[in-house]
């Protein structure tokens, strides 16, 4: 967990998926997704490297009776950009399907809050997805960025654009129990040159775009 945690603070991203979210550590929480689909152990790295079973790593979480969790008893290690994409594409590692809906596996930022049960959309990015409706056609509506940087609202299904408001980013801030990722106090969102930003309350070089909290 260490040298995910170390990863994670270089910009690696980390994402895990997982069959019993509920009983995860905290620290791992924060890395992983509820999924009914993480049936056979897979460690990928860097989309180029595959384990199937665990690799020898001091990293591997031991098991309930303390032994190392190797579930196979030669652990399979596949190198190589096109076998990797295709084991990729075949399983559909790139997604966490849960209760049936399949849904793009994503780093995780801010917070769930208590009722976090790693199913739920994370981020600001799944909160619109599950709350904002197109005001032309009811559908879904997903957070994009322009080429200046700034985050708008976008509508899946006949394309209309929206402005990310204020309110929508406290209103999420609020219910999700987002805070400052840097000091852990609470954020507002105000409204830059590039669009709407969240800034620290305690702290005003905290600075987070949309898509980081
Ligand atoms: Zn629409
Ligand atoms: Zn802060």
């Amino acid at each position: 967990m260490v040298e995910l945690r170390r990863a994670r603070s270089r910009g690696v991203e980390v994402l895990s998926k997982c069959f019993n979210y509920s009983e995860l550590n905290q620290d791992w929480k924060a890395i992983s997704w509820q999924s009914n689909d993480a049936v056979f152990p897979l460690v990928v790295l860097d989309g180029m490297i595959y384990w199937y079973g665990m690799p020898a790593s001091k990293m591997a979480p031991p098991t309930e009776d303390g032994l190392p969790a190797t579930t196979l008893e030669t652990p399979i290690r596949i190198t190589g950009f096109n076998t990797a994409n295709m084991v990729w594409t075949l399983a559909k590692l790139d997604q966490r399907k849960s209760d049936e809906a399949a849904q793009s596996l994503q780093e995780k930022h801010g917070s769930t809050g208590p009722n976090d049960d790693g199913k739920a959309a994370y981020g600001l990015a799944g909160y619109v997805k599950e709350h904002e409706k197109c005001p032309k056609c009811h559908g879904y509506m997903t957070m994009a960025r322009n080429k200046r940087g700034t985050h708008y609202l976008r509508c899946l299904r006949c394309g209309n654009v929206e402005y990310l408001t204020k309110q929508t980013v406290n209103h999420y801030m609020s219910v999700k129990y987002v805070r400052c990722p840097t000091c852990g106090s609470t954020m507002s969102a105000c409204r830059g040159r590039f669009g709407v930003f969240v800034m620290c309350d305690k702290n005003s070089r905290h600075t987070f775009g949309p898509d980081q909290i």
